[in-house]
Protein backbone atom coordinates (compact mmCIF):
# COMPACT_ATOMS: atom_id res chain seq x y z
CA UNK A 1 0.00 0.00 0.00
CA UNK A 2 1.58 3.35 -1.00
CA UNK A 3 2.55 6.18 2.03
CA UNK A 4 1.12 9.42 2.27
CA UNK A 5 4.87 10.22 1.30
CA UNK A 6 4.82 8.03 -1.71
CA UNK A 7 1.94 9.55 -2.73
CA UNK A 8 2.71 13.06 -2.42
CA UNK A 9 6.12 12.17 -4.63
CA UNK A 10 4.00 10.26 -6.59
CA UNK A 11 1.74 13.40 -7.89
CA UNK A 12 4.92 15.85 -7.76
CA UNK A 13 6.67 13.62 -10.20
CA UNK A 14 2.88 13.51 -12.33
CA UNK A 15 3.27 17.55 -11.78
CA UNK A 16 6.85 17.58 -13.26
CA UNK A 17 5.61 15.45 -16.56
CA UNK A 18 2.58 17.55 -16.93
CA UNK A 19 4.57 20.87 -16.70
CA UNK A 20 6.90 19.09 -19.33
CA UNK A 21 4.25 17.98 -21.23
CA UNK A 22 3.17 21.27 -21.38
CA UNK A 23 6.31 23.51 -22.40
CA UNK A 24 6.90 20.75 -25.48
CA UNK A 25 3.14 21.82 -27.13
CA UNK A 26 4.24 25.62 -26.49
CA UNK A 27 7.12 24.97 -28.87
CA UNK A 28 6.70 27.82 -31.37
CA UNK A 29 6.16 26.85 -35.16
CA UNK A 30 9.38 29.19 -36.26
CA UNK A 31 11.31 26.70 -33.30
CA UNK A 32 9.99 23.62 -35.35
CA UNK A 33 11.07 24.49 -38.86
CA UNK A 34 14.27 25.24 -37.25
CA UNK A 35 14.77 21.93 -35.46
CA UNK A 36 14.07 20.67 -38.83
CA UNK A 37 16.31 22.66 -40.88
CA UNK A 38 19.16 21.40 -38.68
CA UNK A 39 18.65 17.97 -40.40
CA UNK A 40 18.11 19.28 -43.90
CA UNK A 41 21.12 17.93 -45.84
CA UNK A 42 23.93 21.35 -46.98
CA UNK A 43 23.43 22.88 -49.72
CA UNK A 44 26.50 20.65 -51.41
CA UNK A 45 24.58 17.11 -50.37
CA UNK A 46 21.27 17.59 -52.25
CA UNK A 47 20.04 16.35 -55.41
CA UNK A 48 17.60 17.48 -57.86
CA UNK A 49 15.30 15.64 -59.96
CA UNK A 50 13.41 17.89 -62.75
CA UNK A 51 10.64 15.45 -64.18
CA UNK A 52 8.86 16.69 -67.29
CA UNK A 53 5.86 15.65 -68.93
CA UNK A 54 5.93 16.55 -72.89
CA UNK A 55 2.38 18.55 -73.46
CA UNK A 56 -0.22 17.91 -70.81
CA UNK A 57 -3.02 20.19 -70.73
CA UNK A 58 -3.41 21.69 -66.87
CA UNK A 59 -7.50 20.71 -67.50
CA UNK A 60 -6.48 16.61 -67.84
CA UNK A 61 -4.03 17.21 -65.10
CA UNK A 62 -4.73 19.38 -61.60
CA UNK A 63 -6.82 21.12 -62.89
CA UNK A 64 -9.42 18.36 -63.44
CA UNK A 65 -11.60 18.64 -60.37
CA UNK A 66 -11.74 14.75 -60.44
CA UNK A 67 -7.95 14.09 -61.20
CA UNK A 68 -9.26 11.08 -62.59
CA UNK A 69 -5.97 10.56 -64.46
CA UNK A 70 -3.36 11.58 -62.27
CA UNK A 71 -4.50 9.65 -59.28
CA UNK A 72 -0.71 8.93 -58.19
CA UNK A 73 0.32 12.60 -58.30
CA UNK A 74 -3.06 14.28 -57.13
CA UNK A 75 -3.38 11.45 -53.51
CA UNK A 76 0.04 10.14 -52.99
CA UNK A 77 2.61 12.67 -53.90
CA UNK A 78 0.73 16.43 -53.43
CA UNK A 79 0.01 15.77 -49.64
CA UNK A 80 3.77 15.54 -49.33
CA UNK A 81 4.57 18.79 -51.53
CA UNK A 82 3.57 21.71 -52.80
CA UNK A 83 1.26 22.77 -55.81
CA UNK A 84 1.63 25.66 -57.66
CA UNK A 85 -1.79 26.31 -58.89
CA UNK A 86 -0.88 28.94 -61.45
CA UNK A 87 2.60 28.25 -62.83
CA UNK A 88 2.73 29.14 -67.05
CA UNK A 89 4.78 28.71 -69.47
CA UNK A 90 4.62 32.65 -70.54
CA UNK A 91 7.29 32.13 -73.54
CA UNK A 92 7.16 30.44 -76.87
CA UNK A 93 4.20 26.92 -76.42
CA UNK A 94 6.82 24.43 -77.77
CA UNK A 95 9.24 21.50 -76.76
CA UNK A 96 12.78 22.79 -76.94
CA UNK A 97 11.88 26.72 -75.92
CA UNK A 98 10.01 25.06 -72.92
CA UNK A 99 12.24 22.81 -71.58
CA UNK A 100 15.54 25.16 -72.68
CA UNK A 101 13.43 28.05 -70.14
CA UNK A 102 13.19 25.42 -67.46
CA UNK A 103 16.62 25.04 -67.77
CA UNK A 104 17.98 28.51 -68.65
CA UNK A 105 15.83 30.47 -66.29
CA UNK A 106 15.53 33.08 -69.61
CA UNK A 107 12.67 33.11 -72.12
CA UNK A 108 14.28 30.92 -75.08
CA UNK A 109 12.68 31.95 -78.67
CA UNK A 110 15.03 28.99 -79.78
CA UNK A 111 13.86 27.08 -82.86
CA UNK A 112 11.72 23.50 -82.00
CA UNK A 113 13.71 21.74 -84.29
CA UNK A 114 16.70 21.07 -82.09
CA UNK A 115 19.33 23.06 -84.49
CA UNK A 116 19.66 26.00 -82.52
CA UNK A 117 21.46 25.95 -78.79
CA UNK A 118 20.12 28.09 -76.00
CA UNK A 119 22.40 31.09 -75.79
CA UNK A 120 22.17 30.93 -72.06
CA UNK A 121 23.87 28.73 -69.98
CA UNK A 122 22.01 25.48 -68.17
CA UNK A 123 21.81 24.20 -65.18
CA UNK A 124 23.91 21.56 -66.13
CA UNK A 125 26.02 24.53 -66.57
CA UNK A 126 26.25 26.25 -63.63
CA UNK A 127 26.28 22.93 -61.49
CA UNK A 128 29.38 21.54 -63.15
CA UNK A 129 31.36 24.63 -63.22
CA UNK A 130 31.00 25.46 -59.84
CA UNK A 131 31.07 21.77 -58.42
CA UNK A 132 33.76 20.45 -61.01
CA UNK A 133 31.88 17.22 -61.06
CA UNK A 134 32.07 14.68 -64.00
CA UNK A 135 29.52 15.12 -67.03
CA UNK A 136 27.49 12.09 -64.98
CA UNK A 137 26.60 14.08 -61.97
CA UNK A 138 24.17 16.06 -64.47
CA UNK A 139 22.13 14.17 -66.72
CA UNK A 140 19.79 15.02 -68.96
CA UNK A 141 17.56 11.70 -70.47
CA UNK A 142 14.79 12.56 -72.87
CA UNK A 143 12.34 10.53 -75.51
CA UNK A 144 12.76 13.10 -78.21
CA UNK A 145 15.86 13.23 -80.28
CA UNK A 146 15.73 17.05 -80.48
CA UNK A 147 17.01 17.58 -76.72
CA UNK A 148 20.58 17.16 -78.13
CA UNK A 149 20.44 20.94 -78.37
CA UNK A 150 19.54 21.64 -74.40
CA UNK A 151 22.83 19.43 -72.96
CA UNK A 152 24.77 23.16 -73.04
CA UNK A 153 24.45 25.90 -74.31
CA UNK A 154 26.55 28.42 -76.65
CA UNK A 155 27.73 30.82 -73.82
CA UNK A 156 31.47 31.73 -74.15
CA UNK A 157 31.78 31.46 -70.68
CA UNK A 158 29.78 27.66 -70.21
CA UNK A 159 29.67 25.59 -73.15
CA UNK A 160 30.34 21.83 -74.20
CA UNK A 161 32.54 21.30 -71.02
CA UNK A 162 30.36 21.66 -68.19
CA UNK A 163 27.39 20.28 -70.30
CA UNK A 164 25.10 17.14 -69.17
CA UNK A 165 25.67 13.54 -70.37
CA UNK A 166 22.80 12.94 -72.27
CA UNK A 167 20.02 9.88 -73.19
CA UNK A 168 18.19 10.64 -76.07
CA UNK A 169 15.72 9.32 -78.66
CA UNK A 170 13.94 6.39 -76.35
CA UNK A 171 10.70 5.67 -77.82
CA UNK A 172 8.79 4.77 -74.54
CA UNK A 173 8.19 6.67 -71.67
CA UNK A 174 8.61 3.40 -69.88
CA UNK A 175 11.75 2.76 -71.53
CA UNK A 176 12.05 6.41 -70.78
CA UNK A 177 11.76 5.47 -66.74
CA UNK A 178 14.34 2.62 -67.25
CA UNK A 179 16.73 4.55 -68.53
CA UNK A 180 15.99 7.06 -65.17
CA UNK A 181 16.56 4.34 -63.01
CA UNK A 182 19.66 2.76 -63.94
CA UNK A 183 21.18 6.28 -63.68
CA UNK A 184 19.75 6.96 -60.77
CA UNK A 185 21.22 3.64 -59.55
CA UNK A 186 24.54 3.90 -61.24
CA UNK A 187 26.19 7.04 -61.23
CA UNK A 188 23.85 8.77 -58.67
CA UNK A 189 23.63 12.41 -60.80
CA UNK A 190 23.27 15.27 -58.13
CA UNK A 191 20.70 17.13 -61.17
CA UNK A 192 18.84 15.17 -63.33
CA UNK A 193 16.17 16.42 -65.80
CA UNK A 194 13.93 13.67 -67.34
CA UNK A 195 11.48 14.59 -70.52
CA UNK A 196 8.73 12.20 -71.28
CA UNK A 197 7.76 12.38 -74.56
CA UNK A 198 4.64 10.20 -74.72
CA UNK A 199 1.54 12.21 -73.84
CA UNK A 200 2.70 15.19 -76.58
CA UNK A 201 2.97 12.39 -79.08
CA UNK A 202 -0.32 10.94 -78.33
CA UNK A 203 -1.94 14.11 -78.18
CA UNK A 204 -0.29 14.80 -81.38
CA UNK A 205 -1.90 11.72 -82.60
CA UNK A 206 -5.53 13.33 -82.13
CA UNK A 207 -6.82 10.07 -80.81
CA UNK A 208 -7.97 11.59 -77.41
CA UNK A 209 -8.21 7.54 -74.97
CA UNK A 210 -4.37 7.66 -76.02
CA UNK A 211 -3.72 10.91 -74.86
CA UNK A 212 -5.35 10.75 -71.11
CA UNK A 213 -4.01 7.18 -70.87
CA UNK A 214 -0.31 8.58 -71.68
CA UNK A 215 -1.19 10.58 -68.87
CA UNK A 216 -1.87 8.15 -66.36
CA UNK A 217 1.04 5.71 -67.49
CA UNK A 218 3.05 8.97 -66.81
CA UNK A 219 1.61 9.96 -63.87
CA UNK A 220 2.15 6.23 -62.32
CA UNK A 221 5.65 6.24 -63.25
CA UNK A 222 6.86 9.30 -61.15
CA UNK A 223 4.69 8.21 -58.22
CA UNK A 224 7.58 5.01 -59.29
CA UNK A 225 10.45 7.56 -59.40
CA UNK A 226 9.83 8.64 -56.28
CA UNK A 227 9.04 6.06 -54.67
CA UNK A 228 12.53 4.96 -55.78
CA UNK A 229 14.58 8.34 -54.61
CA UNK A 230 12.87 7.46 -51.50
CA UNK A 231 14.42 4.07 -50.81
CA UNK A 232 17.80 5.00 -51.98
CA UNK A 233 19.78 6.19 -49.47
CA UNK A 234 21.73 8.60 -51.91
CA UNK A 235 18.85 10.45 -52.74
CA UNK A 236 16.41 9.74 -49.43
CA UNK A 237 15.59 13.07 -47.39
CA UNK A 238 17.90 14.90 -49.78
CA UNK A 239 16.42 15.33 -52.92
CA UNK A 240 13.70 17.93 -54.43
CA UNK A 241 11.71 16.41 -56.95
CA UNK A 242 10.25 18.80 -59.47
CA UNK A 243 7.24 17.74 -61.80
CA UNK A 244 6.35 20.36 -64.26
CA UNK A 245 5.92 20.56 -68.36
CA UNK A 246 7.26 21.88 -71.32
CA UNK A 247 3.57 23.64 -72.44
CA UNK A 248 -0.02 22.50 -72.84
CA UNK A 249 -1.83 22.39 -75.45
CA UNK A 250 -4.82 24.28 -77.06
CA UNK A 251 -7.73 24.85 -74.96
CA UNK A 252 -11.13 23.79 -76.74
CA UNK A 253 -11.41 27.20 -77.82
CA UNK A 254 -8.22 27.55 -79.83
CA UNK A 255 -8.31 24.35 -81.58
CA UNK A 256 -8.56 21.72 -78.92
CA UNK A 257 -5.98 19.18 -77.24
CA UNK A 258 -3.99 17.66 -80.68
CA UNK A 259 -1.82 20.65 -81.07
CA UNK A 260 -0.48 23.59 -79.46
CA UNK A 261 2.01 27.12 -79.59
CA UNK A 262 -0.23 29.58 -79.16
CA UNK A 263 -0.63 32.02 -75.69
CA UNK A 264 -3.91 30.43 -75.67
CA UNK A 265 -4.52 29.48 -71.65
CA UNK A 266 -4.52 25.63 -72.84
CA UNK A 267 -0.90 26.30 -73.96
CA UNK A 268 0.48 28.09 -71.04
CA UNK A 269 -0.77 26.69 -67.96
CA UNK A 270 1.06 24.47 -66.76
CA UNK A 271 1.33 21.60 -64.00
CA UNK A 272 3.62 22.30 -61.39
CA UNK A 273 4.11 19.98 -58.24
CA UNK A 274 7.90 19.79 -55.81
CA UNK A 275 8.77 17.60 -53.17
CA UNK A 276 11.59 17.76 -50.64
CA UNK A 277 13.02 18.32 -47.28
CA UNK A 278 12.32 21.21 -46.59
CA UNK A 279 9.26 21.68 -49.17
CA UNK A 280 5.83 22.45 -47.58
CA UNK A 281 3.89 19.82 -47.35
CA UNK A 282 0.04 19.72 -48.73
CA UNK A 283 0.55 23.15 -49.55
CA UNK A 284 -1.22 25.18 -52.44
CA UNK A 285 0.57 28.17 -53.99
CA UNK A 286 -2.25 30.33 -56.05
CA UNK A 287 0.01 33.16 -57.22
CA UNK A 288 1.72 33.48 -60.57
CA UNK A 289 4.97 31.57 -61.41
CA UNK A 290 6.63 30.76 -64.74
CA UNK A 291 9.01 28.29 -66.02
CA UNK A 292 11.73 30.72 -65.71
CA UNK A 293 11.94 30.98 -61.73
CA UNK A 294 12.69 26.91 -61.40
CA UNK A 295 16.45 27.90 -63.04
CA UNK A 296 17.05 30.06 -59.77
CA UNK A 297 14.52 28.30 -57.37
CA UNK A 298 17.20 25.00 -57.94
CA UNK A 299 20.31 26.79 -57.89
CA UNK A 300 19.33 28.49 -54.79
CA UNK A 301 18.63 24.60 -53.62
CA UNK A 302 21.99 23.51 -54.68
CA UNK A 303 23.80 26.39 -53.29
CA UNK A 304 24.74 27.67 -56.91
CA UNK A 305 24.79 30.80 -58.57
CA UNK A 306 22.60 31.12 -62.14
CA UNK A 307 23.38 34.42 -62.81
CA UNK A 308 21.89 35.01 -66.41
CA UNK A 309 18.32 33.43 -64.67
CA UNK A 310 15.78 36.21 -65.04
CA UNK A 311 13.53 34.70 -62.60
CA UNK A 312 12.23 34.68 -59.35
CA UNK A 313 12.99 32.68 -56.19
CA UNK A 314 10.11 30.32 -55.45
CA UNK A 315 10.27 30.93 -51.92
CA UNK A 316 6.13 30.28 -51.15
CA UNK A 317 7.63 26.07 -51.80
CA UNK A 318 9.71 26.46 -48.81
CA UNK A 319 8.90 25.92 -45.09
CA UNK A 320 8.77 29.35 -43.32
CA UNK A 321 10.62 31.40 -42.17
CA UNK A 322 14.13 29.94 -42.76
CA UNK A 323 13.19 29.12 -46.20
CA UNK A 324 15.88 27.69 -48.96
CA UNK A 325 19.30 28.97 -47.54
CA UNK A 326 19.57 27.42 -44.56
ZN1 LIG B 1 6.61 19.51 -75.96
ZN1 LIG C 1 -3.04 27.12 -77.58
Amino acid sequence: MRTRRQHRLWLAGGAILLVAAACETAVTPQQQAARRASSWPPPNDRRVVLLAIDGPRYSETFGDPLHEHVPGMWDTLRPMGTLCSNFKNLGITNTNPGHGTVLTGAWQYIDNEGVTRVPYPTLFEYYRKVSGTAASDAVLIAGKLKFNALTYSTHPDYGAAYGASSYLDIPYDLETYDRLIQQLDQNSPHLVMCSFSDVDQAGHSGVWSDYLRAIEVVDSLIVLTWNHLQADPDYAGKTYMFVTADHGRHDDAHGGFQSHGDSCDGCQHIPFLVLGPNIRQGHEVTSLYTQRDICLTVGQILGIPTPYSAGLLMQPIFEQPTGVLH
